[in-house]
């Protein structure tokens, strides 16, 4: 991603800019106080912005990216080449470095942007504009395709024995899937400093939204644990569907967001070992690597070591 001054942005990057910043004044945000402000740019010229409605039960939180394409897609408009985001405190006076989506945002932007056939491009803008940073969901969201450079992939015998028994128990737990919809299983198993392993599965829902992938599990069971030490993640998958049974597991920007979380907590570039069931396929990389220019808790001012057990 790039940072560039205002006078260089283009006149729809400057108006959709705008939109963003304007719609922070409507942000619902009685908890955080953290208003977050986007607008979405279709190929047709039509600019859609929204903004961030909390929850009193966090998890329902809907993030102001998520809102401005849901109303693009209210109104028929699916082919979304650019957003825009901007953000602005009640708590703290200014916000220096222009925010990059959550990973949640990544991945809805990510689909949209196979719907739309568009590398979509992501616009973070401080709300005075001093400091705005342009990028794509590419490059958010990397290694979502699928589809590896030999460069990215590494043979089983490569790995320590730290990395394979992980490997192994993430492999075992997608036996414990409850995916009667997609029928794709997913095992994750994290590894504490410690040398603990705690390892789970995706839990579906009818209600999609509510379904939980497996890599929120298996953190969830770890603190859960009382651990929340973790220095690596093990993902491996298979579905129903023998086709896809060679695939490479890569977290959803969801999960990409709830490791990021728990690396700040850990104070460690949390490994992320990705896997098919046959081992034949692992990539491993940092979370850093997966979800560059993460929003986390320092956005918000927090230092979440302290709370730490
Ligand atoms: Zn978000
Ligand atoms: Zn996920």
């Amino acid at each position: 991603m790039k940072t560039i001054s205002s006078e260089k942005l283009n006149s729809d990057q400057h108006s959709l800019i705008e939109a963003a910043i304007a719609a922070t004044d409507t942000a619902y945000v009685p908890y955080s106080g953290y208003h977050v402000g986007a607008a979405v740019l279709t190929r047709s010229g039509s600019v859609f912005a929204a903004s961030n409605v909390e929850n009193v039960a966090y998890g329902p939180t809907i993030c102001g990216e998520r809102m401005a394409i849901g109303k693009a897609n209210a109104s028929g408009a699916r082919d979304i080449v650019a957003i825009a985001i901007s953000s602005r405190s009640d708590k703290f006076e200014k916000t220096e470095i222009a925010c990059g989506p959550c990973g949640s945002c990544r991945q809805v932007i990510y689909e949209m942007a196979q719907v739309s056939g568009c590398d979509i491009e992501v616009i973070g803008s401080t709300i005075d504009k001093s400091h705005i940073a342009v990028s794509t969901i590419e490059q958010l969201l990397p290694l979502r395709k699928k589809t590896y450079t030999s460069v990215d992939l590494m043979s089983s015998e490569k790995l320590n024995s730290d990395q394979h028994s992980l490997i192994e128990a993430a492999i075992a737990a997608t036996d414990t899937a409850y995916v009667p919809y997609s029928g794709y299983h997913v095992g994750a198993a994290v590894l504490t400093r410690s040398g603990s392993v705690f390892a789970a599965s995706n839990v579906e829902n009818a209600a999609y939204g509510s379904t939980i992938c497996a890599e929120q599990m298996a953190i969830g069971k770890a603190n859960a644990s009382g651990a929340r030490d973790i220095v690596a993640i093990a993902i491996s998958s298979r579905s129903d569907n023998h086709e896809k049974n060679e695939i490479t597991a890569d977290p959803c920007g969801t999960c990409r967001q709830a490791i990021y979380e728990m690396a700040q907590v850990s104070g460690c570039n949390i490994e992320v070992i990705m896997s098919d069931k046959n081992k034949h396929n692992i990539v491993i990389k940092s979370i850093e690597q997966l979800l560059p220019y993460a929003f986390g808790p320092s956005q918000l001012h927090i230092d979440v070591v302290k709370g730490n057990l």
